[in-house]
């Protein structure tokens, strides 16, 4: 239970309810604690039902830390995702965080606000852990903790600490581009816009999905292995993930690197569902499409980059450059050889 200790009781008992806990709370986290006992892995001592978690993350490695929020009505929709999709995407936004580090994930801890009606849901609560555990489980990454209440409205809430380590002193980052590095993404870029539009044009027909098939949006997979390929092989100089959409992530690797980038129309490694929305609107969902969760990495011109690792493509898109003033942060290059600036989020060019 929390305590309120800011608050004046008067005001209190006027602006905050006193904290109830949810119906059957003590069973849902007895639930939790439950299913995320398969999640064990070696570094965890203990797990979830006492104080606090312990850990032991590997000797000599730093501790790595993100945590991300999931609201409905913001990053997902009761009516469009199932639980499932949920529950896997709560985890994976966190989860390309570390791979975009090159960290290995060691424990997760969830916060949950949820609805009465929703904590009185076995089936919601249910799909949204298996979504979520079953990806836990294959990255090896514990369910290690949390903490559970009832929302104050209709709108289910789940945010994610998630931690990873990495050998002292080797994770990437996003500030080490040198002009005249090639620019590569993993995968395929645009997939989750198209596969958004679908969802929102006929939100039953996908409700069916699982992990097992291509879902980029209701199911992406967090580049773990990449990443960490990458870090171990120090062939990447800078990475970021791929969560806001390639023009905003790529802005923020350049300032991160005070370098600035110029990128091929036609290099784009183009998802094949948004192929099908049309050459225009599939490389603007390429460009600026959220949520691919693909990594976006740099590498120096003398690193020999494979043609896959970790399991997925690379693609060489462009190239960095020195800052200047008078050029614009980011060039996109036309099949036709036009040159045009890139704004984050807003290219509408070449149309
Ligand atoms: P406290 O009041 O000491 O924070 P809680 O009653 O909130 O303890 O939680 C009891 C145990 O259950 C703790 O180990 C906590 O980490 C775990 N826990 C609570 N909610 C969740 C959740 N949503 N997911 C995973 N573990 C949870
Ligand atoms: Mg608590």
């Amino acid at each position: 239970m929390e305590a309120f200790i800011l608050e004046p009781v008067a005001r209190r008992s006027q602006t905050v309810p006193a904290p109830h806990p949810l119906p059957g709370e003590l069973q849902l986290i007895e639930a939790i604690r439950h299913r995320a006992s398969g999640t064990a892995n070696s570094t965890l001592r203990l797990g979830i039902g006492d104080d606090c978690a312990i850990l032991s993350p590997p000797p000599g490695h730093d501790l790595l830390v993100t945590t991300d929020l999931s609201l409905e009505g913001r990053h997902f929709r009761r009516d469009w995702h199932s639980p499932r999709s949920i529950g896997h995407r709560a985890l994976a936004r966190g989860l390309s965080d570390l791979a975009a580090m090159g960290a290995q994930p060691l424990a997760a801890l969830l916060s949950l606000a949820l609805p009465r009606s929703v904590a009185a849901n076995e089936r919601w609560v249910n799909g949204f852990l298996d979504g979520l555990l079953a990806l836990a489980k294959e990255h090896n990454v514990s369910l290690a903790g949390g903490d559970t209440s009832e929302a104050p409205g209709e709108q289910v809430l789940a945010d994610i600490v998630l931690l990873g380590s990495a050998p002292a002193g080797t994770a990437l980052r996003r500030s080490g581009a040198r002009p005249g590095d090639g620019i590569y993404v993993t995968g395929k870029l645009g997939g989750a816009t198209a596969e958004l539009g679908e969802l929102s044009r006929e939100p039953k027909s996908l409700r069916k999905a699982t992990n097992h098939g291509r879902h980029p949006h209701l199911f992406p997979q967090p580049r773990l292995a990449t990443g960490a390929a990458l870090r171990q092989r120090r062939l990447a100089t800078a990475c970021i993930d791929l969560s806001d959409g390639l023009s905003t992530d790529l802005a923020h690797l350049c300032s991160a690197s005070s370098v600035a980038a110029e990128i091929r129309l036609a290099a784009l490694p183009m998802d094949p569902l948004a192929r099908r929305l049309g050459a225009k609107q599939a490389r603007h969902a390429a460009l600026h499409g959220g949520e691919d969760y693909e990594l976006l990495f740099t590498a120096s011109p003398k690193a020999v980059v494979p043609k896959t690792l970790g399991g997925v493509r690379l693609t060489r898109i462009g190239t960095i450059l020195r800052a200047s003033r008078s050029r614009p942060q980011i060039v996109v290059i036309a099949a036709n050889g036009a040159r045009k600036p890139l704004e984050p989020g807003g290219w509408e060019h070449f149309s």
